[in-house]
């Protein structure tokens, strides 16, 4: 299964290098796969066992982009994964689906990784699965789903960071109608924690999860890895 940590915009260098040295002795033994997105200043290698994404990076080598990092940045830590569409970037920065879809081209051209991030509003979902899977399917427009190197990240976005999360059921048939219409693997996202991991892994169309606040911790996040190394056998 694919268990990854978006630390947003917490954790300097120093507690980045201590989480990835703890976290990857507590888990040396899992057959997970294990991705980190850590902040910008806090890119690194990947160790042996985790891999080190990149939550953004404009779609470039290099250039005159004030505030932004190209590839060249991103080569020194020889960082091949990237979060892309994540909502915080969607509704915060203001990114477009012409923006993110430039940006997926760019980075699929480039073989990198890519966790592709879709997910509605509260209003969407109250709409009903009718709606939702039309609005979800929008989040795909300019997106190469030929790409293979992709995995979708479903994070509804009234269930970030808000503790709520939508019934096992409801997510079941949306990570259920995202993987037919995308033939890839699907994950979910969205106050994932070490109470509710084990029934979201347990889904039958979870192939992992993105967790935000709960992954600062970095014995939450082991013991998240447990949970997920423990069902593996029983899925
Ligand atoms: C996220 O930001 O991708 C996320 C899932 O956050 P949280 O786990 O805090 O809801």
């Amino acid at each position: 299964m694919i268990i990854s940590a978006n630390f947003k915009t917490y954790k300097n260098r120093k507690e980045t290098k201590d989480y990835l040295m703890k976290l990857e002795e507590n888990i040396s033994k899992s057959s997970q796969q294990i991705i980190i997105f850590p902040p910008i200043t806090s890119l690194r290698e990947s160790t042996e066992n985790i891999i080190v994404g990149t939550q953004n990076c404009y779609p470039v080598q290099n250039g005159a982009f004030t505030g932004e990092i190209g590839l060249s940045q991103l080569d020194e830590f020889h960082i091949k994964t990237i979060l892309i569409g994540h909502s915080e970037r969607r509704t915060v920065l203001n990114e477009n689906q012409i923006d993110i879809s430039s940006k997926f081209d760019f980075f699929s051209k480039e073989d990198f990784k890519i966790i592709y991030c879709i997910g509605e509003t509260l209003e969407t979902r109250q709409k009903g699965e009718t709606e939702l899977f039309k609005f979800l399917e929008s989040q795909f427009i300019g997106i190469n789903l030929e790409y293979k190197n992709i995995i979708i990240a479903y994070e509804p976005i009234w269930a970030i960071g808000t503790g709520i999360t939508p019934t096992p059921e409801e997510i079941n048939s949306t990570l259920k109608w995202i993987k037919y219409f995308t033939k890839r693997d699907v994950i979910y996202g969205g106050s994932v924690k070490t109470s509710n991991i084990e029934d979201i892994l347990s889904l039958e169309y979870c192939d992992g999860v993105l967790v935000g606040s709960a992954s600062l911790n970095v014995d939450d996040f082991s013991e998240m890895i447990q949970i997920a190394d423990n069902l593996e056998t029983t899925k």
